[in-house]
Parts: structure tokens; C-alpha cells; sequence
């Protein structure tokens, strides 16, 4: 099994700064396998029984976290001027590295996967892995059988790149249409620019699967939650 200091492990699990930790141990807070203990760089095993305040605390190494992501912050990890999806998470969380697996653009609302994890994140996004999301879109006019005909094709965006095809599901043919979109691949502004192609303009956007994984519709906007037990299976 693998080893860590033991405030290295505990400031990794979110108890605390390292110097808190220090502080937690010397005052005998902190109980491995039944033993309070007092040194701070004591190694210990991964798989310890390791207990703060009698509460136990276990090691994880990965977090993946589901959020329906608002409009006007940016699928970023960083940035200087605007508000980024981490700053949205419980502060708690900050010490796990979460990245958003997969961008989605500022004005673009929906789901949003947050991880630590770069092979499965790898995984979801490479593009020869063809994972499909699919979208909710409104446009400007009416949506006809050939556009869903163009989707099903090989649509050509503005800079020459010729998309996958890509599935088109018409809900309301109006002066602002609503549709379904499901694509396998994740060029920058992708919808938009495939509509753009047939000549329509994006409205509103937002991503409703990512794979095997549904956006939670209990989720408000700017909520998230942890993938359960079952929605990690569905990604193995
Ligand atoms: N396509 C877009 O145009 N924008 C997104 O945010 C996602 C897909």
C-alpha cells in the first residue's frame, strides 16, 4: 500500500493547513489505528485507520463532481478578470485540484464535469473515443427536415473543419426553434458554429448528457453534487 506523512494525508483529506494540522496533533486530536499520536511526520499507510475529532477520515485521491454550470462564469480553472466554475464549489473541495473535464462556454449553460482525475477525463473528451452529448439549443427561425438532414452529414464550419455527423431533433419549428443536438465531438463552439453553417444563429445553449451521464434536473444552476456509486460505474 502506498505511504504518506500523515499531515501531508490529512491536509490532502481537507482537515486542515499543515500548520493547523501540526497544531491538531500535538494536541492529541489525531488517533491512528486506536493510537492518539503526536508526531506530524509519522508515515502511515493509505489504508490506516485514521481518526480526527472521532471522526474517521478516508483517503481518497479522485473527486468527480456533476454541476449545472450558469451562464457568465467560464469553464476555467484560473482567471484574472471573471469568476470561474471553481469558485462556485464549496471551499472544501479546493485542495483536490479540480479541473472541468470538457469546457463549455461562457453564455452556454448545463452540464459541467469537475475532476481530479486526467485519464478519465481523458477518456471523456478524447476525440477518438466518440462520447456523445447532447445538447438543448434555440435558434433564430424555423428548423426544417434538412437541416436535420445537414446535421446527419458532414457539416463544414467556418474555418474548413468538417464535423461528425450529428443528430438533430427538431422540438419546435417556430421564430425561435427549439431542438435537441447530439454530438461525439467537442470542437470550440462547436453548436454554434454548425448552425451558423446552415445559416441560423444560437440563442441559448445547454449541455444536457456528457457519455452515460444525465445532468441531475433536481440541480439548480450554480449547484453540483458528487457523481454516485452507480453513475461511476456507468463510466468504468
Ligand atoms: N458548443 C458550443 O458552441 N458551445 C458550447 O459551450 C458547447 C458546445
Amino acid at each position: 500500500v502506498e505511504k504518506m506523512r500523515i499531515d501531508k494525508y490529512l491536509a490532502n483529506m481537507g482537515v486542515g493547513s499543515r500548520s493547523e494540522i501540526k497544531r491538531y496533533i500535538k494536541n492529541k486530536r489525531v488517533m491512528v489505528n486506536g493510537v492518539y499520536i503526536t508526531d506530524n511526520g509519522l508515515i502511515i499507510n493509505l489504508d490506516d485507520d485514521i481518526i480526527f475529532d472521532e471522526e474517521k477520515i478516508s483517503y481518497r485521491k479522485f473527486v468527480y463532481i456533476m454541476m449545472n454550470k450558469p451562464q457568465g462564469v467560464i469553464s476555467a480553472t484560473e482567471d484574472k478578470y471573471q469568476n470561474t466554475v471553481l469558485d462556485l464549489l464549496d471551499p472544501s473541495y479546493l485542495h483536490f485540484d479540480l479541473f472541468p473535464a470538457g469546457r463549455l462556454d461562457k453564455d452556454t449553460e448545463g452540464f459541467l464535469l469537475l475532476t481530479n482525475d486526467g485519464k478519465l477525463a481523458h477518456n471523456m473528451l478524447s476525440p477518438k473515443k466518440h462520447v456523445e452529448k447532447k445538447y438543448y439549443v434555440e435558434v433564430i427561425g424555423h428548423l426544417v427536415n434538412e437541416d436535420i438532414d445537414a446535421f446527419s452529414g458532414n457539416i463544414i464550419i467556418d474555418d474548413g473543419y468538417e464535423c461528425m455527423p450529428a443528430k438533430l431533433e427538431i422540438l419546435d419549428s417556430n421564430d425561435i426553434s427549439k431542438a435537441y443536438v447530439t454530438i461525439k465531438e467537442g470542437k470550440f463552439h462547436q453548436i454554434k458554429r454548425m448552425f451558423e453553417a446552415i445559416g441560423k444563429e444560437v440563442t441559448y445553449l445547454k449541455r444536457l448528457t456528457m457519455g452515460p451521464l444525465k445532468l441531475d434536473e433536481n440541480l439548480e444552476l450554480g449547484e453540483y453534487r458528487e457523481l454516485t456509486e452507480q453513475e461511476m460505474q456507468m463510466l468504468n
